[in-house]
């Protein structure tokens, strides 16, 4: 009995940091019961129902580790430490997702603000919103949870 996820034979492209290349995943399509079995309380709430951790809490906003942060949900490559700068926001703040096709965005119109959502392209997870006064080159700021991701120490590539 496998109720949990639901058949889906769609695949897509992701970057993979580990061997630098595209390779093809499935998407990841599962139900609210699924993802409670393997997330804490919190991290169900940011990646599955759109919540947001309050700043300064969480233990990546001034984390300055060398290496990657995956999905915490399904593991996608979606950040590299490389492009991490100090919003000065209490979210951990990046200006450059690790490749273009490792996540999609939606807009968001709740809070009476139109903002724009991004999320694993995989697994659908809600990451945090990108905003447009960020840093060169992109001068765009991907505002983060810490809850959404999952930090991989470079070294542990390989
Ligand atoms: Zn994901």
């Amino acid at each position: 009995m496998n109720t949990k996820v639901t058949e889906q034979k769609k695949t897509i492209p992701v970057y993979d940091a580990r061997s630098g290349m595209n390779r093809d995943v499935e998407v990841i399509n599962r139900t609210d019961e699924g993802w409670q079995e393997m997330l804490t309380p919190e991290q169900f709430r940011i990646t599955r129902k759109k919540g947001t951790e309050p700043p300064f809490t969480g233990k990546y906003h001034d984390y300055k580790g060398d290496g990657i942060y995956e999905c915490v949900c399904c593991g996608t490559d979606l950040f590299d430490s490389k492009t991490k700068f100090d919003s000065k926001t209490g979210w951990p703040s990046f200006w450059a997702p690790i490749a273009p096709q490792n996540v999609t965005y939606r807009v968001d119109t709740s809070l009476f603000m139109a903002r724009t959502e991004v999320l694993c392209i995989r697994c659908g997870a809600h990451l945090g919103h990108v905003f447009y006064d960020g840093p060169p080159p992109t001068h765009r700021r991907y505002c983060m949870n810490s809850a959404s991701l999952l930090f991989v120490p470079r070294a542990g590539f390989d």
